[in-house]
């Protein structure tokens, strides 16, 4: 599988960066903006010349999500309702539905 480029401070091979990097901070988001990947909502604040655009409710079928650990995309519609990779079944983070309006409009 290709590796994928994931922007951000200090991220690691499963995409954790400087920001959160417990064993389940797995997940990549790509941002609407600039449709890159970035560790995670700050990385994106420090890293990129721009300010960030949330994805609007009628995107949230976009595969803007990549596991970590396996390397494979899914929709934002997925991952809203798994706890888990549904490639590879490694546990997420269940706190990243706090960080939701950051990323996704409508909450
Ligand atoms: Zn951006
Ligand atoms: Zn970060
Ligand atoms: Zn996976």
């Amino acid at each position: 599988m290709s590796r994928r480029t994931v922007k951000g401070v200090g991220v690691d091979e499963q995409t954790r960066c400087a920001h959160y990097h417990s064993r389940v901070d797995i997940v990549a988001v790509k941002f609407y903006c600039c449709r890159e990947y970035y560790g995670c909502y700050y990385c994106h604040k420090e890293k990129a010349d721009h300010s960030e655009r949330k994805w609007p409710k009628e995107q949230w079928g976009e595969k803007a999500i990549l596991c970590g650990n396996c390397s494979s995309e899914f929709s934002i519609q997925t991952y809203m309702n798994v706890n888990q990779c549904p490639e590879c079944a490694q546990p997420f983070n269940e706190k990243c539905s706090y960080h939701y309006p950051l990323y996704f409009e409508g909450f």
